[in-house]
């Protein structure tokens, strides 16, 4: 019987390894020589010999084994000028190392679809991001770097800085774990490209099923071309404007940031509690957003 290994656990267990021996201020992970160092004291028969960055035309990153699989080699694409998305590679590349080399030789890893030849309906590139973001940005010391803080593109900035992640990295990992309603969408020329719901604005009914769907940005959304001269980044607004079911004098605090190389905008959505949960209906399933997509199809979040 194979062994399932689950993603955020051993990304759990590796870091209580590090917060022993380098304390809790040792951000960011190195995560190259980590993935040399650790492979080599737990795996000495199959260790990872090589972290190299080469001009990849088609991947992010790979990683692949020697024919007798006694070695493994991670390459990323070094032709990638953001240093967080080059990290974030290395991670996920690391995590297939962890997770799944007992599966495959070979791991292709970004544009593009990848056929997973996954019988067993897990996602293997979307186990590899989940183990890469809890490696690089572990639950608590996170939790220490934005609790009881008002979020804001600084203080998410500032995780990022710590991390040696992009914003995006960064604001996803906030959004995942934030006990209010917040949802984040990325957009270009006034359309989602992904979006992404906390557990709690999903509950309600908050969301977008970008992946079904082409979505406009609302004419009065800051991101949207219509108010590209405005020169502000942050405002309050009607919740209406952005999701049909909520109430009339629902509002919304809207903030926005350029990301990627500049190639597309986030939007932070923060919704106050709902009301009711009326807008949710519970035999519905849950539509995937396209930040899954993202994910699946071995796009990094990149800065
Ligand atoms: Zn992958």
């Amino acid at each position: 019987m194979t062994i399932v290994k689950k993603p955020m656990a051993e990304a759990n267990r590796i870091s209580v390894m590090l917060n022993t021996v380098f304390g809790v201020e040792r951000f960011p992970v190195k995560v190259d020589e980590l993935a040399l160092e650790y492979s080599r004291q737990c795996f000495s028969d199959s260790p990872i010999a090589k972290v190299q960055g080469e001009d990849l035309d088609d991947f992010d990153g790979l990683l692949k084994a020697n024919k007798t699989r006694s070695k493994w080699l991670i390459l990323y694409n070094s032709a990638t000028p953001s240093e967080g998305r080059k990290r974030f590679t290395i991670a996920h590349e690391f995590g297939h190392y962890i997770l799944h080399r007992h599966r495959q030789s070979l791991f292709e890893c970004g544009d593009g679809d990848i056929e997973t030849g996954d019988n067993n309906g897990r996602d293997i590139e979307a186990e590899a991001d989940l183990f890469a973001s809890t490696l690089l940005m572990p639950l608590d010391d996170f939790r220490r770097q934005v609790d009881r803080q008002p979020v804001s593109f600084d203080l998410l900035g500032h995780c990022a800085d710590r991390y040696g992640v992009s914003l995006t990295a960064a604001a996803l990992r906030w959004v995942e774990i934030a006990p209010m309603r917040a949802v984040l969408v990325a957009s270009r020329d006034d359309h989602m490209l992904w979006a992404k719901s906390s557990k709690s604005a999903l509950k309600s009914g908050a969301y977008f099923a970008t992946r079904k769907n082409t979505i406009e940005l609302p004419h009065d959304a800051l991101a949207h071309s219509f108010n590209a001269f405005g020169g502000a980044d942050i405002q309050t607004g009607h919740a209406q404007s952005w999701f049909a079911s909520e109430p009339a004098g629902m509002s919304v605090t809207e903030m926005t940031r350029v990301a990627g190389q500049y190639d597309y905008t986030l939007t932070l959505l923060l919704l106050p509690e709902a009301e009711w949960q009326g807008a949710h209906h519970d035999d519905e399933e849950p539509e995937e957003d396209t930040y899954d997509r993202f994910i699946r199809n071995g796009q990094f979040p990149v800065k």
